[in-house]
């Protein structure tokens, strides 16, 4: 289903967009990673550690900023299902994600560790690897 996968990265182009651009303005390297580009750099990494949660990485769309290459394949689980969440919810992710975080205080829960956003990702990035993961994203990585 081709056209579905276009379709998921049309609808997730303008975060895409503003994570290229972001990253590109920071001088950073991009590497293509399963269909996902990856930017990092000191650039990249001087924004990252001035973000209210200091970040690893973080993904916009198709794009994952992250501080260097190393950061970006330790987070690279976590940082696939936000791609996912991206896919899902397109133009909405922004203001869904920053929804679900400013109502967890209101139920006495922590805006980013409690975010079902973030929950999902952790509870991914925590799921032991399968052989099969491991290879997959192996072959998929050049
Ligand atoms: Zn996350």
């Amino acid at each position: 289903m081709i056209w579905i996968r276009c379709l998921a990265y049309a609808w997730a182009s303008p975060y895409t967009l503003l994570g290229l651009a972001i990253g590109l303005a920071l001088r950073g390297q991009v590497r293509l990673v399963a269909g996902v580009l990856e930017i990092q750099g000191p650039g990249v990494a001087w924004l990252l550690v001035r973000l209210p949660v200091r970040a690893a990485a973080m993904t916009l769309g198709h794009t994952v900023l992250g501080q260097n290459r190393r950061q970006l394949e330790r987070t690279r689980r976590h940082e696939r299902v936000h791609v996912a969440q991206f896919e899902r919810w397109g133009v909405l992710m922004g203001p869904a994600y920053l929804l679900a975080s400013l109502y967890q205080p209101l139920r006495g829960r922590h805006y980013y560790r409690d975010n079902p956003f973030e929950v999902e990702a952790y509870a991914v990035e925590m799921k032991p690897l399968k052989k099969d993961d491991t290879e997959q994203t192996n072959n998929r990585v050049r």
